[in-house]
């Protein structure tokens, strides 16, 4: 890939204006520096900016609000009882799921616990539960008191993957191994998409495939997954999946979520779960207290506990027609493994001493994210590339991931970052 790029500033200019989705940066607010100039924003992977046409929608459901008051549920252009159906299909080709597959609701911890309540039924003989190490805090959390909640010992329950010695990385086959060596205890084997620290992403179907050979359930946090890389987890056989949509997704700060729920488990309404009305089937949900029987949808809505908080959903709704319109994944990945091998090209010819990529070279290996280690005075770097008109975000103790997006991003802005790296010699 990298042969063909340059260190030219020309060269950065015209993968610009060779480059099918470059409009779709003016459908994004992009927060400017203190001389009125964009940031070179490549903070997407932690708030994905601002779709110019959310507040249209947020704005049409408060005036909703304003005029009509609980009849709003029902009698608008998209009524508030069924918003969530709006969202569906739009989610549904991101993950490569059936629409009865996907629903969008509450925050992303909630919905692993919701998944983990149905799919985390230790036994005696299994109760293991095998993810990546480093995980995000709140999935470490989420996991380890999950195992708590049913009477059990992380330090017995709880298998990580590490990345090898003197690897930042963890190792493909490491997963299979452990997953054949724990075979018989592992109830739950529950992975990221892609690594939020090291942006490794991970064979998700090889994985499914080797659990479920064995008879484990497997989930994924796609949180740093969805709207970054194609997914096709009907296919994969993945069991469960959840994610925010705040990230890559652009749909705004604590955006409602979603998850996933393969087709062979969304139908099945015996399987115990935490339950709440909008889970049950909209034809007696009205009656009220007259119908006292939970009785399930028998899809992924089924899993809906409350009535969906319709101003957080509007640009959800916003930001997945975007998606569509710029023709999904593939095109968006396109461009993605473009620009990110462009920069990666980039770091490489400056050869500094100072600082490693520690994010797998490979394509299929990665997102759009690069994570890079400053050997020294991590913070400076930063404070240097922040100063520079950069937003980009640190990990203790020594990362700055910079994530640029297809989406809003340039060649020209990763040219830039390169320069304002070259010079920090
Ligand atoms: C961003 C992120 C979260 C955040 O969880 P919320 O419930 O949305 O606050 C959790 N897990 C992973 C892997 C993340 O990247």
């Amino acid at each position: 890939m990298s042969v063909n790029f340059s260190t030219d500033e020309d060269f950065a200019r015209q993968l610009d204006s060779e480059d099918p989705l470059c409009h779709f940066r003016e459908k994004f607010y992009l927060p400017l520096r203190k001389d009125g100039e964009p940031l070179i924003y490549f903070a997407g992977n932690s708030l994905g900016l601002m779709p110019r046409s959310a507040r249209e929608l947020v704005d049409e459901e408060l005036d909703n609000w304003a005029k009509l008051g609980v009849d709003a549920h029902l009698a608008t252009r998209t009524p508030w009882y069924t918003y969530h159906e709006a969202v569906r299909k739009p989610t549904a080709r991101l993950v490569g799921g059936k629409p009865l597959e996907v629903i969008c609701m509450n925050s992303l911890t909630v919905n692993l616990h919701l998944m983990m309540a149905t799919f985390y039924r230790p036994t005696q003989s299994r109760f293991k539960i095998l993810m990546e190490e480093p995980a995000f805090p709140s999935d470490t959390y989420a996991i380890k008191t999950q195992i708590v909640h049913h009477g059990l010992n992380p330090r017995d329950a709880l298998i990580l993957a590490r990345p090898g010695k003197n690897d930042f990385t963890v190792r493909p086959e490491d997963i299979i191994d452990l997953i054949d060596k724990h075979a018989d205890q592992l109830a739950v084997v529950m992975f990221a998409g892609v690594n939020f620290f090291t942006g490794q992403s991970f064979d998700i179907e090889k994985i499914t495939s080797a659990a479920r050979k064995r008879d484990i359930v497997v989930g994924f946090d796609l949180a740093h997954a969805i709207g970054n890389v194609p997914l096709s987890l009907h296919d994969w056989n993945v069991d469960f999946a959840v994610w925010c949509s705040y990230k890559y997704l652009n749909s705004g700060p604590g955006a409602v979520a979603g998850a996933f729920v393969h087709e062979r488990h969304a139908a099945n309404t015996k399987l115990p779960r935490l339950a709440g009305w909008f889970g049950n089937d909209p034809n007696t949900r009205f009656r009220l207290h007259l119908e006292p029987e939970f009785v399930p949808v028998a899809s992924a809505d089924g899993w809906q506990i409350s009535n969906p908080p319709i101003l957080s959903m509007a640009p959800l709704r916003a930001s997945l027609a975007v998606f569509d319109e710029a023709g999904g994944m593939e095109p968006l990945h396109a461009k993605s493994i473009r620009l990110t091998s462009y920069l990666e090209f980039l770091l490489t010819e400056i050869g500094s001493k100072k600082f490693t990529v520690i994010t797998p070279r490979e394509s299929n290996a990665r997102g759009c994210q690069l994570s890079i280690l400053a050997h020294e005075h991590p913070k400076e770097l930063l404070r240097e590339v922040e100063t520079a008109g950069v937003k980009c975000d640190f990990r203790e103790p020594n990362v700055i991931r910079v994530a640029p997006t297809p989406l809003y991003n340039t060649f020209h802005e990763v040219w830039r970052f390169g320069r304002i790296l070259a010079q920090h010699q």
